[in-house]
């Protein structure tokens, strides 16, 4: 293996596949991407609580050897221009399976659209994994916020985001409204237009991955969310296909909405998981007004998007919100907030987001151990009242915390 810029650390092994699983070593290299903007803050504040939550779980029997790659205004610094996203770092996480990333800048006008669409694109991280539940104390906008406890599966690959579009004004855009013409679908000469695919291997592995993970964890539901009353060959075959994967693959473990009622009077059977379906629009009003009849949530890309979104702000808001990206075997964990350049290098923004993707990154090594210590640390962190500015300022008697200091007092908390 050889990489242009980087090095695999000496300590420490890497990750190796088994299975359908992956093989983690007591002494694990992880790659992290420190990220752009307050990634920096976020970053160092991160890796003190990491580190102290596994010394705390499993004293000096497990640890995790840090490897540092690049992406971003960092990988333009020790790549050279225009270098977003370098094969070493693409490399680097293919071959330590799992990993870890600060939020990255998006270039404006340069030779790459997204490092983080590209990032879940090339290394085909399939499926996009928000849980959102709401940490007690946070100040959110609604009356009852523990209501809502939901693990969002997002399709990463397909749909508008896949990113096939032409501008208005173009040869090609011509090209392609021309031909729709002789398909008998008449465009406007003057649009753009983008190409929303979607497939039945993409829906039926992305909720093959909601219901594995509805079925290990013992989740009471799996609802398929869609606009497939309008969409019927996309939104509308997601719904199908996820059924049909449901049925043939998971016919042990679930229960039909419909077959619920028809059979069972409405009441689930022990140990059953219910799978159901809404329409997009419906869903958003159901998440606010009855939040606890959703638990595993499987959608298409622009679905979740909007819907991981208006989840975090029912909670309390992006700063507290984690999320990854998982293919076959690869996962890349990220907070789901941007680099709020504003507060670069100012000690002030909350890493509770990274801290938190790092609790679902040690889940997903089986160190569940650390994941329950970071979350109980932010937990108890919070419900003292000491927070960064971002909830300080909509809480009551809160002190007021900088990046470090609530880092700190995580750890303490642990
Ligand atoms: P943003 O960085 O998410 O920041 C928007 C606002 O959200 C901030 O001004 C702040 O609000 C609040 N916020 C974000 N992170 C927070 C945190 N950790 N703690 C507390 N509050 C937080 O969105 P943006 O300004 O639109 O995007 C900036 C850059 O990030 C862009 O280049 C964008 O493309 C990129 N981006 C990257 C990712 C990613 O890497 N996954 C995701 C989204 C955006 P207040 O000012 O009200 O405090």
């Amino acid at each position: 293996m050889s990489f242009e810029k980087i090095r695999i650390p000496e300590e420490g092994q890497l990750i190796q596949p088994h299975g359908d699983g992956l093989k983690v070593p007591d002494q694990v290299i992880l790659p992290f991407i420190e990220g752009d903007g307050t990634g920096r803050d976020i970053w160092k504040a991160s890796v003190r609580v990491f580190d102290a939550a596994v010394s705390k779980a499993y004293g000096g029997d497990r640890k995790v050897v840090w490897w540092e790659i690049f992406a971003g205004e960092k990988s333009l610094e020790v790549y050279g221009e225009n270098v977003w996203l370098p094969n070493d770092t693409l490399e680097a996480i293919k071959t330590a399976y799992v990993a870890i990333k600060g939020p990255l800048t998006t270039p404006v006008g340069g030779g790459i659209r997204s490092i983080n669409v590209a990032l879940r694109q090339i290394l085909d991280l399939y499926a996009c994994v928000r849980p959102v539940s709401w940490v007690p104390g946070v100040p959110s906008p609604v009356k009852e916020p523990g209501k809502l406890d939901v693990v969002i599966f997002r399709e990463n690959t397909e749909d508008v985001y896949a990113g096939i579009e032409w501008e208005q004004g173009t040869p090609e855009v011509a090209k392609l409204i021309e031909f729709l013409g002789s398909m008998g679908k008449e465009i406007r000469k003057d649009s753009g237009v983008g190409i929303k695919p979607i497939s039945v291997t993409g829906s039926e592995r992305l909720v093959r991955k909601a219901l594995q993970h509805a079925v290990q964890l013992k989740r009471k539901s799996v609802t398929l969310v869609h606009k497939g009353n309008i969409q019927k060959f996309t939104e509308g075959a997601f719904n199908r296909w996820g059924y049909d994967v449901a049925a043939r693959e998971f016919g042990d473990h679930i229960v039909t909405e419909a077959d619920l009622w028809s059979k069972f009077d409405g009441k689930a059977p022990d140990g059953k998981i219910v799978l159901k379906d809404r329409i997009a629009d419906a869903m958003f009003q159901q998440l606010l007004l009855r939040p606890d009849e959703y638990d595993v949530i499987a959608t298409t890309n622009l679905n979740g998007d909007y819907l991981s979104d208006a989840c975090a702000a029912q909670v309390g808001g992006l700063g507290l919100a984690p999320g990854s990206n998982i293919g076959d075997h690869i996962g890349v964990f990220e907070a789901t907030h941007g680099t709020a350049p504003k507060y670069a290098d100012q000690d002030k923004i909350n890493p509770g987001s990274v801290m938190l993707s790092g609790a679902m990154m040690f889940d997903y090594l089986g160190w569940t151990e650390a994941a329950d210590l970071i979350r109980k640390g932010i937990a108890n962190t919070v419900a003292k009242k000491q927070v960064t500015y971002d909830l300080e300022r909509l809480m009551d008697g809160a002190t007021l915390l900088r990046t470090s200091e609530f880092a700190s007092a995580i750890i303490e908390n642990l």
